[in-house]
């Protein structure tokens, strides 16, 4: 899966890297086709015939999960927050995989999984399950795989990353670099700049993956950083777009205002409250491709 990593150039006395996992070759990348590419293992394993998950139609998990049902041929259900469901690329995309999606009050999505569940069965089905987002021990483990070519690469370029941000949203992705952070006893600081969550919950969605993963290790605690401070609602969604439109235009790089630009603007943002200064810093690029598209065409 090795994804390549770039030296950017200057950013704020800095000197930064980006990760490209939008570069992971499957259906746009992103941080959801490696976390799927494991989840599709065990089902190519288990022999599912179906498979269900839940997002919005914004959802990178959800484009990506019902392309690689698509190319096993076995059905894709989607469980959908009728709250956001407008028309994207992404949802155009699981359309064009004929991916069943059900949409639903986002307070009736549980029990509508519980429901698409058991129909499943009753018809004979094998369905898997897919938690949103590609949550659970098997997408820490994609992460905690991306942490070790992170290490590989410093070895091999005789570098060290002092810092290294990113996205964080179901917290996955951070429990398992913080994971592979701990496994190596690494010490450095791995920042997840929150897309939504709020804290002490946030941070709480993280600590839970990691202590899921690996049990009860020193170094848990310190080790995970999640900041809920760059979230965006209302006018602060201006400062996301600016952001895209001046990555693409300083480092050509294309971000989206759901996830990346936000990542990248609280990176900056941290960058400059913690006046941290003369560090190697490793941003990871976790994806989203179509998203940038939507947010070129709306215009914020
Ligand atoms: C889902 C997603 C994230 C957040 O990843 P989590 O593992 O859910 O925290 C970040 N960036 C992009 C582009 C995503 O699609």
């Amino acid at each position: 899966m090795d994804t390549i990593i770039q030296f950017m150039g200057n950013e704020a006395n800095n000197d930064l890297y980006i990760k490209r996992e939008d570069f992971i070759p499957f259906s746009f990348g992103g941080n959801k086709a490696r976390k799927a590419k494991l989840f599709f293992e065990e089902i190519d394993r288990n022999r599912n015939d179906c498979v269900v998950t839940y997002g919005s139609s914004s959802s990178n998990h959800c484009r990506i999960v019902s392309n690689m049902a698509a190319v096993r041929g076995i059905r894709c259900i989607i469980v959908s927050p009728e709250e956001v469901s407008e028309n994207t690329f992404n949802s155009k995309l699981m359309q064009l995989f004929g991916a069943e999606i059900v949409t639903v009050p986002v307070l009736q999505v549980h029990d509508t999984i519980e429901d698409v569940l058991e129909s499943l069965k009753a018809d004979n089905y094998n369905p898997y399950f897919i938690q949103g987002g590609g949550h659970g021990n098997i997408g820490t483990c994609a992460y905690v795989e991306c942490y070790e070519e992170i290490k590989r690469y410093e070895q091999e370029n005789d570098i060290y990353f002092d810092y290294i941000f990113h996205a964080s949203g179901t917290g996955t992705t951070q429990a398992g670099m913080i994971c592979g952070q701990l496994i190596n006893k690494d010490d450095r600081k791995i920042i997840g700049i929150s897309i939504a969550r709020k804290n002490p919950r946030g941070r709480q969605v993280v600590l839970d993956s990691v202590y899921d993963f690996m049990g009860n290790v020193e170094g848990i605690e310190d080790a995970t950083v999640f900041v809920d401070t760059y979230i965006g609602e209302g006018y602060a969604k201006g400062d996301t777009y600016s952001t895209v439109s001046d990555v693409l235009k300083k480092y050509g790089i294309p971000l989206d205002n759901i996830y990346t630009g936000k990542a990248f603007y609280g990176m900056r943002e941290y960058i400059k409250e913690n006046k941290i200064s003369g560090k190697n810093i490793l941003f990871i690029h976790t994806g989203g491709t179509p998203l940038f598209f939507d947010c070129l065409l709306r215009g914020y």
